[in-house]
């Protein structure tokens, strides 16, 4: 039931090419029906030869027999290359059309769903499911039509000729079948989903364990990181192989069942032990009895091959049924740039507490306003909730008194931008890369912006100036530069709204030096929100909101909060030690 909704779905992004599909399962099942000729000519010649022994001149019909069977042969094989060509054709249109409906959605998607689901896992399912939905159609579903009608023709064929050895060729058939059903009974089901189990456990703790191979270096805990993984590996490794021993017996007999036609072909020849014709029907069922074998196994890869293209659509529709967040209907736009969070509250999908719980935070038009607090206290989540990566559960967020939720959507990105600490440049021209943020930008305006970003050191360096690609043979940039890049791009797009995320390392103070400096051109008369990890840069922000736990601890100005010997008080003190210290390690 499943399978054929899948298919329909499927056939559905075909359009007008599904008919290409239909034709290629027809084509492909005339091509197993000609097939099967050539073995009735072989079955001629052997009769010819059989009845004029041992006088084999008076055969005179092998040549034109054997001919025949090439023709069929031949013409089989012609049928079924149409078959794959019409189902290919409908196979890449389908896959093409799942992409673009993927791509189509993923761009209504908010950010905060990408972040989430991870952009490597998103890729696998553009790129990789669509193309196992590719392979069902293009090969494997021609495949099973043929799959079904050989056995169908063939046991036809089998009585046709002679129902005793025709029975005898199916017995084998219907024992190795009766084998295989014992394994695959309703205990498979369950081992399925505990072998899934495993290798999900196996993957996890693989994950696990290779992010944090930092800590296992730096601590050098490697027996107990390790012990964890190790133990998952086991349990899978014996998971496993009890699986494959409980399976051993069905499959080596289905194996040797269905392989072993012959013999039983053997005992009934010596019971009917005739003269010509016994003999010559033993030796044509020798011949044709493979191919059941061949046919039979076919059909038992059907059921797995539909498996996969299921499983396909069902990683499809983990992107296509997320909901992109409600569109306003009548789309309000800001007049003013100050930015209110009142009493906002929200938790992840999945997550177990409030990543925010009753956060108030206002930031005026034109101030400068610092998140800071330890790691996990939710200063990413409400920088990217102004941004609308996700919808809050309770409270609100304005813009200019606008609710985010009644910002058309185009709006809000030309209202607020985000500089993250990972800006990602694309493998195009600098040029590029900046004009992204405004596609009919003149080459002045990026250059302007470029220099205003501090850029100007990177660009001399660069063998062809702003045309230069990035990510090509030896044109790499380092952190810090990147994310001047990213900096003129946004000072490029102009929003009034500016949401910076404060790189936590830098290789050199050089370039850390310019970011601040590019940072400080950015800010000028616009709203800014930083997430902050290095408090100097903080100290003239206009208010400081300290998160912790996901609440606001405390805020207020630099002055007022260390002067408050809270939690900010706290932080400074150490902050100050910790760059002493380092002034003093380096001296
Ligand atoms: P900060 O930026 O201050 O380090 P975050 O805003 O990233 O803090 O995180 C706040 C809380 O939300 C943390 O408890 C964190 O574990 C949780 N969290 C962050 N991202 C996710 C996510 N994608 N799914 C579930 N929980 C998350």
């Amino acid at each position: 039931m499943k399978k054929n909704s899948n298919l329909r779905e499927l056939m559905g992004y075909a359009g007008g090419h599904r008919y290409l599909t239909y034709l290629s399962l027809l084509l492909s099942a005339i091509s197993a029906i000609l097939a099967l000729f050539p073995f009735v000519f072989l079955f001629r010649i052997i009769q010819e030869v059989i009845a004029v022994a041992p006088n084999y001149a008076q055969a005179t019909h092998i040549v034109r027999n054997g001919w025949m069977a090439v023709g069929f042969a031949v013409l089989s094989i012609v049928i079924y290359v149409c078959a794959l060509m019409s189902s290919h054709l409908s196979a890449f249109r389908i896959a093409g059309n799942i992409r673009k409906a993927l791509m189509a959605h993923i761009a209504e998607l908010p950010l905060g769903f990408i972040g989430e689901t991870g952009s490597g896992k998103i890729r696998r399912i553009v790129s990789d499911s669509s193309a196992a939905t590719e392979t069902y159609l293009a090969h494997q579903l021609p495949d099973m039509s043929a799959a079904v009608t050989t056995p169908v023709c063939m046991i036809v064929m089998l009585f046709l000729f002679d129902w005793r050895f025709g029975l005898v060729s199916l017995l084998p058939v219907i024992l190795g079948f009766a084998a295989m059903f014992k394994m695959a009974g309703p205990s498979m089901a369950e081992d399925m989903k505990l072998y899934q189990n495993a290798l999900a456990d196996m993957n996890n703790e693989a994950v696990e364990y290779v992010r944090g191979v930092p800590v296992v270096k730096t601590f050098g805990q490697t027996v107990h990181s390790f012990k964890r993984f190790k133990g998952t590996i086991d349990s899978y490794y014996e998971f496993v192989m009890s699986y494959c021993k409980k399976c051993r017996p069905s499959m080596l007999s289905y194996t040797v069942l269905v392989n072993s036609a012959f013999a039983f072909l053997i005992v009934l020849a010596l019971i009917l032990a005739g003269g010509g014709p016994v003999l010559l029907n033993f030796i044509f069922y020798v011949i044709f009895t493979p191919l059941i074998a061949t046919a039979m196994t076919k059909v038992m890869f059907m059921s797995e091959n539909g498996m996969i293209a299921a499983d396909a659509m069902s990683r499809i529709h983990s992107i296509l049924d997320v909901e992109p967040l409600p569109e306003p209907r009548s789309g309000k736009v800001p007049t003013d740039n100050d930015v209110v969070l009142e009493n906002v509250t929200f938790r992840y999908t999945g997550g177990i507490t409030d990543a925010l719980r009753d956060v108030t935070i206002r930031v005026g038009a034109g101030e400068t306003v610092a998140l800071v607090g330890p790691s996990g206290g939710g200063k990413t989540t409400v920088a990217g909730l102004i941004s609308r990566f996700w919808d809050v559960a309770g409270g609100s967020i304005q813009i200019g008194g606008i609710n985010v939720k009644d910002i058309p959507k185009e709006t809000l990105t030309d209202t607020v931008a985000y500089v993250f600490q990972d800006s990602r440049l694309l493998k195009a021209s600098i040029l590029e890369n900046v004009r992204l943020a405004k596609p009919n930008a003149s080459r002045q305006e990026v250059e302007r912006v470029l220099h205003e970003a501090q850029c100007d050191d990177i660009i001399q360096k660069l063998p062809q100036g702003i045309d230069t690609v990035i990510g090509t043979k030896g044109v790499y940039l380092s952190g810090g530069e990147q994310q001047r890049i990213a900096i003129a791009r946004v000072m490029l797009k102009n929003a009034p709204i500016l949401i910076l995320d404060e790189a936590t390392a830098f290789a050199d103070p050089e370039n850390e030096a310019l970011v601040q400096r590019a940072f400080e051109r950015l800010s000028k008369g616009r709203t800014v929100i930083m997430i902050a990890h290095r408090l100097t840069t903080i100290k003239n922000a206009d208010c400081i909101f300290v998160l912790r736990e996901g609440r606001v601890e405390e805020s207020g100005t630099h002055d007022t909060l260390v002067a408050g010997g809270g939690l900010y008080a706290k932080m400074w003190q150490d902050y100050q030690t910790s760059v002493s210290w380092k002034v003093g390690a380096a001296k």
